[in-house]
C-alpha cells in the first residue's frame, strides 16, 4: 500500500493469471491456449496488413469486424459488439448492467475474475454453491436481486449446463440480465446464442483465444439485444473508444472467414480431451465429463499439489487453484496429442513412482 494510492486501488484484489513462464521451455497446459496456432490465413492477413498504415487509428466501430460476425452468426451487426478479449467485455458488462445495491449471483466454483470485477465495480454478490459433482443448481439463480453471470460450459470444472436450463433462468429474470460466459462453447456445448433475439435480457460472451486460436491477439464478442449492444458501447466510449487495434481487426475477420480450419482444430482437441479422459482414468484419476478445451481431474491418491509440482519438475505446467472444494484437483489444458503422450507418460512415472 501506498499513501498515493486511491481508496479503489487499496481495495482492488487483483486477478492472477496462469503462468507465463520464460526460465524454461514447458509444455503449457495451464492456460487454456489451442495447441494449433491461428489459422495460417489469418497470419497471412495480418502480415498484410503489418505496414505503415499502421500509423492510423484504427476503425473505433470495429465494422469490418463486426460484419464478418454478423454474418457468422446470423444477426444484425447491432447485435454484436467486438471488444479487446472476454475480460474486457465482462468488464463493460459488469459496469453496463449491474448496480452496487442489487446483489448478483454467480456459482461459487466459476471463473476467478468475477469477483475481482465486483470488488473494482463495486458491486455486492452472492455465491451459489454448485453440488458436488459442480452441476449448477438453475433455480438458485431465479430472481436474482441485480442479475448473474454464469461461465458455460463452467471453469475450472467443464461442465455444461443445458441451453432449456439458461432458459428458464432467463425467464425467471425477466427485469435482469444475465451474461453467458461461454468462452470454451466451441468444445461441444450448445450456444445460448440462439436465444438472443428472444430475451432482450441475455448477454452472450465469446472468445477467440481458445477455439480459434488468438489468444495472443485479444478478441472477444459480447452477442445480444441491440439495446443491450447500445449500453456496452456507451461504456466503452466512455474509456477507450480504440480497444481493438488494426491487426486484431483484421485477424478476427479472417478468422471467421475460414471455417475449415476452426472445424479441424476443434474437433482435434475434442477427440484428445476424450482419448487423454480414458488414459488418465487407468492412472487413476477421476474426471467429470468436460466440453472444455481442458478437464478438471483428481487423482485417488495423490495429492493435487504434489501431482502439480512433480509436473512442473519435469517441464509441464497445468493448473493447480489453491480454493475451498477444489484443492485436490488439477485444471488441464488439452494440448496437442504429442503433448498430451508426454504428458501422460510422465504422469504414470509419478504415480508408479508414489
Ligand atoms: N471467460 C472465461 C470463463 C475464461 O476462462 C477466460 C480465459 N481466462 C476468459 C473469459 C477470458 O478470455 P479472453 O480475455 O482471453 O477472451
Amino acid at each position: 500500500m501506498n499513501k498515493y494510492w486511491s481508496e479503489l486501488a487499496k481495495r482492488l484484489d487483483p486477478y492472477v493469471p496462469g503462468e507465463q513462464p520464460k526460465d524454461r521451455k514447458y509444455i503449457k497446459l495451464n492456460t487454456n491456449e489451442n495447441p494449433y496456432g491461428p489459422s495460417p490465413k489469418v497470419l497471412e492477413a495480418i502480415r498484410d496488413c503489418t505496414d505503415e498504415r499502421l500509423k492510423l487509428y484504427p476503425d473505433p466501430t470495429c465494422d469490418m469486424l463486426l460484419s464478418a460476425a454478423a454474418e457468422y452468426y446470423g444477426l444484425k451487426k447491432e447485435q454484436i459488439f467486438a471488444g479487446n478479449g472476454s475480460d474486457e467485455i465482462l468488464a463493460f458488462a459488469f459496469m453496463a448492467f449491474f448496480d452496487p445495491d442489487r446483489t448478483i449471483l454467480f456459482p461459487d466454483i466459476t471463473y476467478t475474475f468475477y469477483p475481482v470485477y465486483t470488488s473494482l465495480f463495486n458491486l455486492d454478490y452472492k455465491l451459489v454453491k454448485v453440488t458436488d459433482d459442480f452441476g449448477i443448481p438453475e433455480e438458485e439463480f431465479y430472481n436474482s436481486p441485480g442479475g448473474v453471470i454464469i461461465a458455460n460450459p463452467n471453469a475450472p470444472t467443464g461442465k455444461f449446463m443445458s441451453v432449456s436450463s439458461i432458459k428458464r433462468i432467463l425467464d425467471n429474470n425477466l427485469s435482469n440480465v444475465v451474461i453467458v460466459d461461454e468462452a470454451y462453447i466451441d468444445f461441444g456445448g450448445e450456444s445460448a446464442v440462439k436465444l438472443v433475439d428472444k430475451y432482450p435480457n441475455l448477454l452472450v460472451v465469446h472468445t477467440f483465444s481458445k477455439s480459434r486460436s488468438l489468444a495472443g491477439m485479444r478478441i472477444g464478442f459480447a452477442i445480444g439485444n441491440s439495446e443491450l449492444i447500445e449500453a456496452l458501447n456507451r461504456v466503452k466510449n466512455s474509456f477507450n473508444s480504440y480497444t481493438l487495434d488494426r491487426l486484431a481487426i483484421v485477424a478476427g475477420t479472417e478468422a471467421f472467414k475460414d471455417n475449415g480450419y476452426f472445424e479441424e482444430t476443434r474437433n482435434k482437441v475434442i477427440s484428445t480431451r476424450e482419448r487423454v479422459t480414458v488414459e488418465l482414468c487407468k492412472l487413476g484419476f477421476s474426471i467429470s465429463e468436460s466440453v472444455a478445451n481442458f478437464i478438471f481431474a483428481r487423482h485417488n491418491t495423490i495429492k493435487a499439489l504434489d501431482m502439480f509440482r512433480e509436473l512442473r519438475a519435469r517441464g509441464i505446467l497445468v493448473r493447480y487453484f489453491k480454493k475451498q472444494r477444489i484443492d485436490n484437483l488439477l485444471r488441464i489444458s488439452i494440448g496437442s496429442d504429442e503433448e498430451m503422450d508426454v504428458f501422460l507418460a510422465e504422469v504414470g512415472d509419478i504415480v508408479r513412482e508414489n
